[in-house]
């Protein structure tokens, strides 16, 4: 089975705001080629068999996408998509916004983004909702690495302080996304330390030579088993990633380095994610 673990939706024009949209332009992208972000999601996610959906609520950056919104759409495929809750703890109702997504619009995880919400991973207010998820069974699909947003800190957004957000919940599921990126060394230093703690390879292929280095290095600490596959739609898509990350050697070309295997690239495509975080397979469902 293929578990694409970091997929988006949003409407952009709805649920970004003013500062996000300058963020945006200053790196010359358009959300326009993102086209119609929900019809495109039903579709490129048929090339796993189940994917993980979240929205993102940050209002330090100007994300706003409800999660009545993600939850509504992933009733539209009930049999092959997960819904995570987003929860920002700079708005005053986080709590009573995780149980209703938890209780009433059936998240299965919650996605944190410490960089985007402007929120230290070690703050006592996600303390709280990692409480929650402990209690719950919850996994905690966290950002981790650098983005292209403005005007939040950077630092909070390094690997290494998860490690010590494990340390205190040491039953809390994690996943680190995108292997913490530029910090790939630091992200693979946390995972192997801690049983409950995976990293997802979402949206690194695009920089093949640090994809390739962050690869070889996560097979030589022999951590390659705690990484997860997914995507990062619609900044890429499900197929175009699984194509790209089967293909990461070429970069070596003939040059004598040495490959990733292709055992850890397919063990990482074809992870028992749902087993790991203690996931519900909706395949059942069918
Ligand atoms: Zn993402």
């Amino acid at each position: 089975m293929i578990v694409d673990i970091h997929t988006h939706v949003f409407d952009a024009g709805l649920h970004f705001g003013p500062k996000l949209h300058a963020d945006l332009a200053r790196c010359a992208v358009d959300p326009a080629v993102w086209g119609n972000v929900e019809e495109r999601h039903l579709e490129t996610t048929e090339a796993a068999d189940v994917a993980i959906v979240f929205g993102l609520q940050a209002s330090q950056t100007d994300w706003n996408i409800p999660n009545e919104m993600v939850s509504s759409h992933v009733l539209r495929a009930p049999e092959r998509l997960l819904f995570f809750a987003s929860i920002d703890p700079a708005q005053a109702n986080y709590m009573q916004e995780l149980e209703k997504c938890h209780q009433e619009l059936g998240a299965v995880g919650v996605k944190l983004a410490p960089l985007y919400q402007d929120v230290h991973p070690q703050d006592p207010r996600y303390y709280d909702i990692y409480r929650y998820c402990v209690k719950h069974g919850l996994p905690i699909l966290f950002h981790a690495g650098t983005s292209f947003i403005s005007g939040t800190r950077l630092d909070y957004s390094r690997p290494v302080h998860f490690d010590s957000v494990a340390v205190d919940f040491p039953d809390l599921k994690m996943v680190l996304a995108h292997l913490g990126h530029p910090w790939e060394g630091e992200t693979i230093a946390v995972i192997r330390r801690h049983a409950n703690v995976y990293a997802d390879i979402s949206a690194l292929y695009y920089r093949p030579w640090q994809f390739y280095n962050s690869m070889r290095l996560l097979v030589e600490y022999g951590a390659q088993h705690k990484v997860l596959f997914g995507s990062d739609f619609p900044f890429t898509t499900t197929g175009d990633s699984l194509e790209r990350i089967r293909n990461l050697n070429y970069i070596i070309a003939q040059s004598g380095l040495p490959a990733v295997p292709s055992e850890a690239i397919e063990g990482i495509i074809h992870r028992n994610t749902l087993e790991l975080l203690g996931l519900p397979n909706p395949t059942l469902l069918k």
